[in-house]
């Protein structure tokens, strides 16, 4: 199951999407206009975006294109009308990973988003991930550092995870409010402080002297699994 956002401005062929989206399983956020995709965006994370290119107020271009400068490396797709390979072209250098054109068979756009989505998992942070001494399987829930198997909540690894699929970038506390305790952003920042602090006790050589798990002043954490590499 995935969280899609769909922007469509066209009601009858958004409203097949929805179901047929919806009957595969995923959570659908449907976005008539770049506007209201922009609202659904500073509540949801999306694992994949559909998106139309002719839209009301303006080209989906250049939300794809926000989408990516935003950080999101969640899957795009294009869904569109304009069937130029200039277009197509365009479409794709713009940050899309796939595209098609309208008139289309909607199986086809089913097994495309599977695909897409499949990829997402592959490449994301996977069905295993580590960082500094934790590992962590997603799958069966179970977790060890320095190899020994520690008794990490389903809040804990969801956590991880969050920022895991952040690949390094800054996340507000209140982002992991909303996201990863699904509470109001307004209250309890300290909670996830608490939580950074234990999940830091089994990834850090040394929790005061973090590597991994970082604190980015005034905003809230990233979470680096190689030191060396980080180019942020
Ligand atoms: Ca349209």
């Amino acid at each position: 199951m995935a969280k899609v956002l769909l922007i469509e401005d066209t009601r009858t062929l958004g409203l097949t999407l929805e179901v047929s989206l919806k009957a595969q399983g995923h959570e659908v956020y449907w976005a008539d206009c770049i506007a209201a995709a922009r609202e659904l965006l500073k509540q949801v994370h999306p694992d994949l975006f559909i998106l139309d290119l002719g839209l009301p107020d303006g080209d989906g271009l250049e939300l794809c294109v926000e989408i990516r400068n935003g950080g999101s490396i969640a899957p795009i797709l294009i869904l569109t009308a304009r069937d130029s390979l200039y277009a197509r072209i365009e479409g794709l250098s713009a940050g899309a990973d796939d595209y098609m054109t309208k008139p289309f068979e909607l199986p086809e756009l089913v097994a495309r988003v599977d695909a897409l989505l499949r990829r997402q998992r592959w490449h994301g942070a996977g069905e295993r991930a580590c960082v500094g001494l934790l590992e962590i399987d997603f799958r069966r829930h179970q977790a060890w550092s320095k190899g020994e198997l520690v008794p990490m909540t389903e809040l804990e690894v969801k956590l991880v995870r969050h920022l895991l699929d952040r690949k390094g970038h800054p996340v507000s506390r209140e982002e992991l409010l909303t996201r990863v305790w699904e509470q109001d952003a307004s209250t309890q920042t300290r909670t996830v402080d608490v939580f950074i602090g234990r999940i830091r006790r089994y990834i850090e050589q040394d929790p005061t002297k973090p590597k991994h798990l970082l604190n980015v002043r005034g905003v809230g954490y990233r979470l680096v699994t190689d030191p060396k590499v980080d180019d942020l």
